[in-house]
């Protein structure tokens, strides 16, 4: 099964991805997380992608493209995708479906998190990232657990496009180029909307009955 889910920057979907690639053995495809590994190799290509992304900016569709195809290329990851932050825009959307086609797979199920500006504000600038074992906190929601070795404050630590500006310019982008791409899966009819300002628990449960009946 491959799937995608859709929300604004800071709506949970790495959050709810990491729940679900566990739960039904999937593997997480972010192209916010494979951008952000790029920039710590240092390289004339991660230093371009890092410009972009401090401005708030879409990483260029080409780029994009060539990261989406190596994973779904790999035979172990066939039909087995989670795609959080991708398709953003439209032009991502119909690559996405003729590259589905080039290596004969197809989406089983499109998610959105639904959120409204004035929470993800919150998600966003509360946002805390462990760099040991990868879990994300919330100093508002979800606060990492006290006395932990692992998420101890010492691993803590922020994403730099975290902050206000940015996070309101990523909302804004997020509505103009990501809502049409909604639209695009809802004529499929593979959308579902979810409510993404319910809990952490509350929104991981809908997600799995959801998935749960089109695996049965
Ligand atoms: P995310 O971790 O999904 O919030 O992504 C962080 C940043 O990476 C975004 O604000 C964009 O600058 C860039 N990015 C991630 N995914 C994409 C994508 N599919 N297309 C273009 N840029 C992306």
């Amino acid at each position: 099964m491959n799937i995608i889910i859709f929300g604004p920057p800071g709506a949970g979907k790495g959050t709810q991805s990491n729940f679900i690639v566990k739960k039904f053995n999937l593997v997480q495809l972010s192209t916010g997380n494979i951008l952000r590994d790029e920039i710590k190799k240092k390289t004339q290509l991660g230093m371009e992608i890092d410009k972009e992304i401090n401005l708030g900016k879409f990483v260029p569709d080409k780029i994009i493209s060539k990261l989406v195809e190596t994973f779904l290329s790999n035979k172990d990851y066939k039909n087995k995708i989670i795609f959080d932050g991708y398709p953003r825009n439209l032009w991502q959307a119909n690559d996405l479906d003729k590259l589905l086609i080039k290596y004969e797979q197809k989406i089983d199920l499109a998610l959105n998190l639904k959120t409204d500006i004035e929470i993800i504000k919150k998600r966003i600038t509360g946002r805390y990232l462990c760099n040991k074992c990868g879990k994300i906190y919330n100093k508002y929601f979800n606060p990492p657990p006290k006395n932990k070795d692992c998420c101890s404050d010492e691993f803590l630590n922020k994403r730099e496009d975290d902050n206000m500006d940015i996070a309101i310019k990523r909302f804004n982008i997020y509505m103009k180029e990501t809502s049409p791409v909604l639209d695009f899966y809802k004529k499929k009819k593979l959308l579902k909307e979810i409510n993404g300002e319910s809990s952490i628990d509350q929104i991981y449960k809908e997600i799995s009955d959801i998935i749960a009946v089109i695996e049965a």
